[in-house]
């Protein structure tokens, strides 16, 4: 067995790991791999935002508090095999990555009646421990995870990933408005009132952008297995 597929415990039986971060930063392909390498569940709390924002798009309700978005609010179900993302039952995960959700995603995720509706969907995953990634994960959701990590890279190279990641699925993409919506959705995400993206207090910063995917997962192992006793 190579230490690369072998399962490494972190020290003091750290479970609960968090990733926050803007677009773009390499929070899902990183927190994938630490969550396997670890042997613990990956949860990536930005599809489920994108699968809300689906859902909404498809009945046409606006990004506005209303009495149709909390009723729809209520009448739906997220769920997640391997890597496909569900909506009752339906698969969504190619549906979710478009560049409408990108485009709207943002404006659903900041209002307060959709993350108190997701609030305890995401905390009822943790039970075995995880590694959770997406924006206010070490701030509001796990605010007692043992190790959190806030990782970043420059706008350019945060939209360069999107856009590659974009023409490897054969789709078109244009790297001057990916940068655009990057830089928007941060905006908007960091700006909002309620959970806004924050670096928390007790959380590492990471750069990525000088690193190799295989240096940033080794680097968040490394402070796994020096993490304190914790959640
Ligand atoms: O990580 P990803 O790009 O898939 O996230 C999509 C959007 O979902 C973000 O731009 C943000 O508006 C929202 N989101 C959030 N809180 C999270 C995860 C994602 O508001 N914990």
């Amino acid at each position: 067995m190579t230490r690369n597929n072998m399962a490494r415990m972190p020290a003091g039986n750290c479970r609960v790991i968090t990733l926050d971060g803007p677009a773009g930063a390499g929070k899902s392909t990183v927190a994938r791999e630490v969550s396997r390498r670890l042997g613990l569940p990956f949860l990536d709390t930005g599809a489920i935002y994108r699968a809300i924002t689906l859902i909404m798009l498809e009945k046409n309700i606006p990004a506005e508090n209303s009495p149709r978005l909390r009723d729809a609010l209520r009448g739906f179900f997220i769920s997640f095999d391997g890597g496909r993302v569900l909506v009752c039952g339906q698969d969504v995960t190619e549906e979710i990555r478009t560049p409408e959700i990108d485009m709207h995603v943002s404006a659903y995720s900041a209002l307060p009646e959709v993350r108190s509706a997701l609030l305890d969907i995401q905390r009822s995953q943790s039970a075995g421990g995880l590694v959770a990634e997406g924006r206010d994960m070490g701030t509001v959701v796990f605010p007692n995870a043992c190790l959190k990590i806030f990782l970043t890279a420059a706008p350019a190279s945060r939209a360069r990933r999107r856009y590659d990641e974009r023409v490897a699925r054969g789709e078109p993409a244009n790297y001057g408005e990916i940068l655009e919506t990057v830089n928007r959705r941060d905006r908007m995400d960091s700006e909002r009132e309620t959970a806004p993206l924050r670096q928390a207090p007790d959380a590492i910063l990471l750069d990525t952008t000088d690193l190799s995917f295989e240096q940033v997962v080794e680097r968040i192992l490394g402070y796994a297995e020096g993490a304190r006793p914790g959640e």
